[in-house]
């Protein structure tokens, strides 16, 4: 069945070429038991390699039942290892970290034996060499004995043709040694055995066939058998370890060297651990910066302004696609810029009556700012001023009908008086530390003082004058009446009063948006409106071509136009800014919508453009939240990499310290591909752990790292890691790691078989 043709073998070592076996033909019977004799160096080993498809032969034809091997490929090679040949020798070669019964029905799981039949083949080949009580112990609680018998076990279970045995007992004492032979050689009854031994009379007293081997050549053969084989079908039965058989190897493995590997692990979890924590915390920010607009930004009021930036061009500069950067051209070229960048806002009754034919459902305010000047009159120390209006007064948000709107009773507390929709009540709004600014606190009428008590502001009166009595006509133009003592006492002026302190609410943002000041209602500007539109000096300026104060005639260069003059002077001027307060999210889209409807069919000059200041603060910080988010992780990358060279180191650690088991795999008859797939397969498992940990430990620390940023900011458990992004994180890990791993494994399964199998 196994013939030997004219093999050739040898090994250049430092360009010096020495025959290992020179011309060796040997033919073997079916079953039989031969001792290869010889003394050391005489390529014993070599041979037995050669016969085992461990090592290949230079020339010559190694022939398995009629078929040549001489093109064999690498897979036919492990095929036939697994399926015709049982190794054993010397030193055992059995894996350390698997238990006997594991390492038995290690080359059935090679072959693709299911798992019932495997326990049951491994059990009874281990009984036949006594050894079924010790099945569950590993290879290093056995006598060597005992060890080898666990590898003849090994060598029997998959039923091979052929057992080849390299010094079974160069490492044991007599005694066991015979039991040992005896072992073999009833083995040798239906197989080929095939021994080498230096022992002579272990070779004369069990084999019946002799062959003696001297520096390479053949010198004697006891036994020759010339018959010429009849031709067989040979067939192989390919080998293949699948991923699982693959992973449980290396768990076990992994299992002798625990800390180290939790320590590897834990190492390179860190940089997961990193991007974990910075993805819950950006993620925690984003759901509160959501809840931020959902609350309250939704209240952040959409602006339509007299003069309003048109955000749809958002460049000034033209790009000028076709011109090249940093050119060596000498030429010069046109800089175009877009002009309309600012758009006028044509704020005409028809808005403002559109605005106000709204849904009321939708807006919780509105409110208008003119450029009506308001003529105040306060007493300090018995002595009526004039009080500074602008920037101190604006108008309360109200509902259409102009009462009361919720923005004002949901946000701020009133912590003195009362607050009513009257003409003639005003509201002090303070801010968290009841401040007001310095310019409130003067045309209060208080210059000096560090603190104020409630009772001397609610209560303050002053004295709104009306067109008719502030600007009297002397002989063509107007002039203003300075006798404020007596304006004061006058029985047309309306008395206003300050009848509330108010101040935002401790969890209002939309409150802390807004400043200080004197807020007034939206009857009190009605009112004046109505009045000055009626007054003298008014309908004199409709009149006229020229300032009726200055007498200054109006031209294109004059500094004051007429509609100013008239707004100023409270004629019925619309608004120069509207503010509409959408109630919530869901109303701002349709308030919009409804904004947008006017536009509709209009040319570009006669459209209305609003300020969104909600949906503008949102990008923002989405943008800046995105920014520092991919810059925090990309430090955390950084670690990401350095653990997956780690992880490589430590393979290749691995690598050297498994070689020995390579071997034994190879010799069994793994192929290749399933040395890769061992070691792949511990990396897998480190990185499926890392990746655990990474997540294990991001979540711990999101405990301690909610409380500070709890003290800090009042947010109650911002971050959170997501469960998407935690098995994304996994298996990036796994990822990293396996490529970490790849080049110690493809160096793995590189390894000679027979070099491997020398290392110890
Ligand atoms: P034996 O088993 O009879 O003691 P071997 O077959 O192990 O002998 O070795 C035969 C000869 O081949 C020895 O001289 C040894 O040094 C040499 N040899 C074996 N393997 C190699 C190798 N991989 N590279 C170079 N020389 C080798
Ligand atoms: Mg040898």
């Amino acid at each position: 069945m196994l013939k030997l043709k004219n093999i050739k073998k040898s090994y250049e070592v430092a360009s010096f070429k020495q025959v290992v076996l020179n011309n060796i033909s040997i033919n073997f019977r079916d079953k039989e038991f031969v001792s290869i004799l010889g003394p050391s160096g005489s390529g014993k080993t070599t041979l037995l390699n050669i016969i085992g498809g461990l090592d290949r032969y230079d020339s010559g034809n190694l022939i398995i039942n009629g078929k040549s091997t001489k093109h064999f490929k690498n897979r036919e090679l492990d095929a036939y290892r697994n399926n015709t040949i049982g190794f054993i020798f010397q030193s055992y070669n059995l894996i350390n970290h698997m238990s006997i019964l594991s390492n038995v029905e290690l080359c059935m799981t090679l072959s693709g034996v299911s798992k019932k039949e495997r326990k049951q083949r491994a059990i009874s080949a281990l009984s036949k060499v006594g050894l079924k009580d010790h099945i569950h112990k590993k290879p290093n609680q056995l006598s060597g004995g005992q060890m080898q018998r666990v590898a003849i076990a090994r060598a029997l279970v998959n039923n091979p043709d052929i057992i080849l045995a390299d010094e079974p007992t160069g490492a044991l004492d007599s005694k066991t040694s015979t039991q040992i032979m005896e072992l073999i050689k009833e083995i040798a009854k239906d197989k080929l055995v095939i021994m080498v031994t230096h022992n002579e009379e272990l070779a004369k007293k069990y084999s019946s066939r002799i062959i003696t081997l001297k520096d390479g050549e053949m010198l004697d053969d006891t036994n020759p058998y010339n018959q010429e084989d009849k031709k067989e079908e040979y067939k192989l039965n390919k080998t293949s370890m699948n991923f699982f058989t693959a992973l449980n190897l290396s768990f076990n493995n992994i299992l002798t060297k625990k800390g180290r590997t939790l320590l590897t692990a834990f190492a390179s979890s860190i940089g997961i651990m990193g991007i974990a924590l910075i993805l819950s915390l950006s993620n925690g920010f984003k759901i509160q910066i959501d809840k931020f607009e959902k609350d309250t930004l939704s209240q952040a009021p959409i602006v339509v302004s007299k003069q309003t930036m048109d955000v749809s061009k958002s460049v000034v500069n033209k790009d000028s696609e076709n011109l090249k950067k940093y050119t060596s051209k000498k030429k010069v070229y046109k800089l175009e810029t877009i002009e309309s960048l600012v758009h006028e806002n044509k704020i005409t009754y028809e808005y403002m009556s559109y605005i106000e034919n709204i849904d009321e459902n939708l807006i919780g305010g509105l409110s208008y700012i003119r450029e009506t000047n308001f003529n105040i009159l306060t007493k300090v120390d018995g002595e009526a001023k004039i009080i500074e209006t602008k920037n101190i007064l604006t108008q309360m948000p109200s509902l259409l009908d102009g009462s009361i709107s919720n923005i004002i009773t949901d946000n701020f507390d009133v912590i003195q008086g009362n607050i009513t929709n009257n003409k003639e009540d005003l509201f002090l709004l303070v801010d968290e530390k009841n401040r007001v600014s310095e310019g409130v606190l003067k045309s209060l009428g208080f210059t000096d003082e560090d603190e104020i008590d409630f009772s001397d502001i609610v209560g303050k009166e002053f004295k709104l004058i009306l067109n008719n009595d502030f600007y009297k006509k002397s002989n063509q133009n107007y002039v203003q009446n300075y006798d404020y003592n007596n304006l004061y006492d006058n029985k047309n002026a309306l008395t206003l009063k300050i009848s509330a302190v108010i101040r935002g609410k401790k969890d209002s943002d939309f409150a802390k948006l807004s400043g200080t000041g004197i807020i007034y209602n939206k009857s009190l500007i009605d009112y004046v409106i109505e009045n000055n539109t009626n007054s003298s000096i008014v309908k004199d300026q409709i009149d006229s071509n020229y300032n009726v104060l200055t007498l200054e005639k109006f031209t294109d260069k004059s500094s004051v136009s007429k509609d100013q003059i008239l707004a100023y002077l409270g004629y019925k001027s619309p608004a120069y800014l509207i503010q509409i307060y959408p109630k919530d999210f869901d109303s701002k889209d349709k308030v919009l919508s409804y904004l947008d409807k006017y536009n509709k069919n209009k040319e570009e000059k006669d459209k209305l453009l609003y300020l969104d200041q909600a949906e503008l603060i949102t990008q923002m910080s989405g943008s800046i939240m995105d920014a520092i988010t991919i810059v925090l992780i990309a430090f955390s990358a950084i670690s990401l990499v350095v653990s997956t060279i780690m992880i490589g180191i430590i393979i290749y650690i691995s690598v050297l310290e498994r070689t020995k088991e390579i071997g034994i795999l190879r010799a069994i008859g793994a192929r290749k591909k399933d040395i890769t797939r061992v070691f792949n397969a511990e990396t897998f498992i480190i990185g499926l752990t890392s990746g655990l940990i990474g997540i294990l430990c991001a979540n711990i620390l999101i405990v301690p790292i909610n409380k500070i940023i709890y003290k800090l900011s009042d947010l109650n458990n911002v971050a959170k890691l997501n469960v998407v992004h935690a098995i994304i994180l996994v298996i990036i890990s796994i990822i990293l790691t396996t490529i970490g791993g790849l080049l110690p494994a493809k160096m793995a399964s590189k390894k000679d078989p027979v070099e491997a199998l020398k290392t110890e």
